[in-house]
């Protein structure tokens, strides 16, 4: 299952339709239902920026400045563009519209994929791939290594991503594809019996299991804010309400103005992923957004804690992950889906479906105290093929962006890869293309599709006991 299914497979399932009638109908939410729609709920929704509470801000730009390279949008691809930049010594500024984090950086569901599961993406390469590959078996841990060279403590950790799955015939798909991917990537991937399974999981419910040992977890909001720091701490200049709102030509050069001053730079580099703004309307044009929630819980009883997931590892349902899961580091369970389209605000309805698979998962925990803490919702950019866009709109004027739901890897490790070809001023020779984005034929098409149709199909599936 590739990871678009994976978002669209993440609803929360389990008895759907009665809990439909038991749940409240209208939860009190603190926001109004069109910020949950539109996945922009304030980032102090997101159980990430607790218990640390809102990192601190940075202050707007209010001068006119110039810079080697600016970067628009502070989250995961921004920080790591600007971290990778300055190190090399260019002189970076980044112009982030709220504060680092703000977007689907400080929102998601925390796992840490070290895999692409979809090669067929890498047709088109010019050596088919083989230069992407070798770097990506080289820095598939890149997460985890950036959060130990530069001392972010973002609870990153490398307890492995666990696939586990009820039928055999699941197994074996998922096993073979497995297969394709440990010799593409060096993936080191351990298959799992029933024993193995209940050992990581705490859990007898599912008797068989994938295990990819470099994946993991990380709080993808405190990661974001700390590659921010180590990019200040390394020289660049970062201005949180600061949103870019003119790109213009300043001779060979690029001037960008915000509210209160501007930058001139040889190079601009939107960060801005499913937020974007109208400046170059071909980043608003070439994906396909689509809202996806998480919730929190409070950290678990001592005895929950000790039934689920005693690993730490990441788990994931195959073939259809209905609930991806983690406990990090506080104890508290993360898991996420896409919100219905008719109540994305309630949040009682989508942890109730949740806890129902919990309680159905680890029968001991029923009768614990599972709270839930907190509930927000946040905007993915997904693209017609399943490798993020770097794009070069006009001489200098670059993308990076539409990362679906790998980019708590892929958004740093293309920073990083895009960072270098900046810098040593050979974007040519990068090993991925860098196209031109072409608008997409119809926006909504997969909010339509994942979140209208196939989510309420696949609830109604779990409910009746297909999947
Ligand atoms: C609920 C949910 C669950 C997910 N789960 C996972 C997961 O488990 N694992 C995983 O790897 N990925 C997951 N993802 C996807 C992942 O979060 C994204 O791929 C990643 O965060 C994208 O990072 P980014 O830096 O490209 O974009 P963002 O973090 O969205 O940052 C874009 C930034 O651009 C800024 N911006 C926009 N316009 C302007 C402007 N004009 N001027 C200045 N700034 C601007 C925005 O304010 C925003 O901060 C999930 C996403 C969601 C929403």
């Amino acid at each position: 299952m590739n990871r678009r299914e994976y978002l669209a497979g993440s609803a929360a399932l389990l008895a759907t339709t009665a809990m439909g009638g038991c749940a409240s109908r209208e939860q009190s939410a603190p926001y109004p239902g069109q910020m949950y729609d539109a996945g922009e709920v304030p980032i102090e929704a997101s159980g990430w920026t607790r218990p640390k509470g809102i990192q601190p801000a940075y202050a707007p730009l209010r001068a006119d400045v110039q810079a080697d390279v600016t970067i628009i949008g502070a989250g995961l691809a921004g920080a790591s563009l600007a971290l990778h930049l300055a190190e090399a010594g260019l002189r970076v500024i980044v112009l982030e519209a709220r504060q680092p984090g703000w977007g689907a950086s400080g929102r998601n569901a925390g796992h840490v994929l070290p895999v692409l599961k979809d090669l067929s993406v890498f047709d088109p390469f010019p050596d088919r791939g083989r230069r992407f590959l070798e770097l990506f078996r080289e820095h598939h841990a890149l997460t985890f290594d950036l959060a130990r060279k530069h001392g972010i403590e973002c609870d990153a950790v490398q307890a492995g991503y666990l696939n586990v799955m009820r039928g055999e015939g699941a197994f074996r798909t998922f096993s073979d594809e497995s297969s394709r991917l440990e010799k593409a990537f060096g993936l080191a991937v351990e298959r799992l019996g029933a024993a193995d399974v209940a050992r990581l999981t705490g859990s007898t419910y599912y008797p068989f299991g994938v295990l990819y040992t470099d994946g993991g977890r990380v709080n993808p909001y405190l990661f974001t804010n700390g590659l921010v720091a180590a990019a200040v701490r390394h020289g660049a200049a970062v201005h949180g309400e600061s949103a870019a709102l003119t790109l213009a030509a300043a001779g060979r050069r690029w001037r960008v103005t915000t509210a209160n001053g501007s930058v001139v730079a040889d190079r601009v580099v939107f960060c801005t992923n499913a937020y974007p703004t109208d400046i170059v309307p071909a980043f608003t044009d070439s994906f396909y957004p689509l809202t996806a929630y998480a919730v929190s819980t409070r950290p678990l009883p001592e005895k929950a804690r000790e039934l689920v997931m005693p690993s730490g590892a990441t788990l994931a349902q195959a073939p259809i992950d209905l609930n991806p899961f983690v406990v990090d580091g506080n104890g508290r369970i993360i898991t996420s889906s896409i919100p219905s389209a008719s109540r994305p605000q309630d949040a009682r309805w989508h942890f109730g479906h949740h806890l129902a698979w919990i309680h159905r998962t680890w029968p001991d925990t029923r009768g614990l105290s599972i709270e839930m803490e907190a509930y927000w919702t946040g905007r993915v950019a997904l693209r017609d093929r399943e490798f993020p866009g770097v794009f070069e709109v006009r001489p200098g004027v670059y993308g990076l962006m539409f990362f679906n739901a790998w980019g708590n890897l892929m958004a740093p490790l293309m920073g990083m890869l895009l960072a270098d070809g900046l810098a040593r001023d050979s974007v040519g020779r990068l090993p991925f293309p860098v196209d031109r984005p072409r608008p997409v034929d119809n926006r909504n098409k997969q909010d339509f599709m994942i979140r209208k149709l196939l989510i309420p199909a696949a609830r109604l599936g779990q409910r009746i006991g297909l999947i």
